[in-house]
């Protein structure tokens, strides 16, 4: 089983992924927790130059970098996992290309996920669970948990509401896939859901 978690900074991606996976632990399964970017050595690599020349790079040269970390990640790590019958709990996947490359630098979406599907052989999620929130709240939570919102702050706000609004609309082009959950809820609550549809796939 492949989950990926997705959603915007400060959605709470990191926090239901660690429970999701304490839940499944628990449970007897074996899970590979991982992410992306940055979920391999050269993945680490990858991640500092695209973080680090943030805004400063080319949106194809940019989609480029993502889509090879996602490449390497997937035949080195996602899918070995799978062929063992591991679960993979994964923050981030394609989805974010799409949102924040395609939707957030106005790259075309649909090349974007074409070229992640090329750099993937086509593997999507079983399930994706997109936390929703309002990049404004988003903001305030970081601030209110005292972490760095420094990568917030490199984009201005109308990038993340197109970056919301990309995740919206491929929650509504594959809504088997995916399943939208209000991120103002609980910790908590959210985790109930999320097992919710972790059970419904295992069936
Ligand atoms: O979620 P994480 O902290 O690992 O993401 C690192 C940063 O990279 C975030 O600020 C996120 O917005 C950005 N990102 C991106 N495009 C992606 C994936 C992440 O711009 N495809
Ligand atoms: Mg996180």
């Amino acid at each position: 089983l492949f989950v990926t978690f997705e959603g915007g900074d400060g959605a709470g991606k990191t926090t239901q992924a660690s429970m999701l996976e304490e839940w499944l632990t628990g449970d007897g399964r074996t899970v590979v927790r991982t992410r992306e970017p940055g979920g391999t050595e050269v993945g680490v690599r990858i991640r500092e130059i695209v973080l680090h020349h943030r805004g400063h790079i080319a949106a194809r040269a940019e989609a480029l970098l993502y889509a090879a970390d996602r490449a390497h990640h997937v035949e080195t790590v996602v899918q070995p996992a799978i062929a063992r019958g591991d679960v993979v709990i994964q923050d981030r996947y394609l989805d974010s290309s799409v949102a924040y490359q395609g939707a957030g630098r106005v790259l075309d979406p649909d090349d974007v996920r074409a070229l992640s599907l090329w750099a993937t052989g086509g593997l999507l999620p079983d399930l994706t669970v997109l936390l929703d929130l309002d990049p404004t709240a988003a903001r305030q939570r970081l601030d209110a948990d005292d972490k760095p919102f420094d990568r917030l702050e490199a984009e201005k706000n109308d990038f993340h509401a197109r970056v919301r609004e990309g995740f919206l609309a491929l929650a509504r082009r594959e809504p088997d896939r995916f399943v939208v959950l209000d991120a103002t809820q609980t910790p908590e609550v959210l985790a109930a859901r999320v097992r919710d549809a972790v059970v419904a796939r295992f069936r």
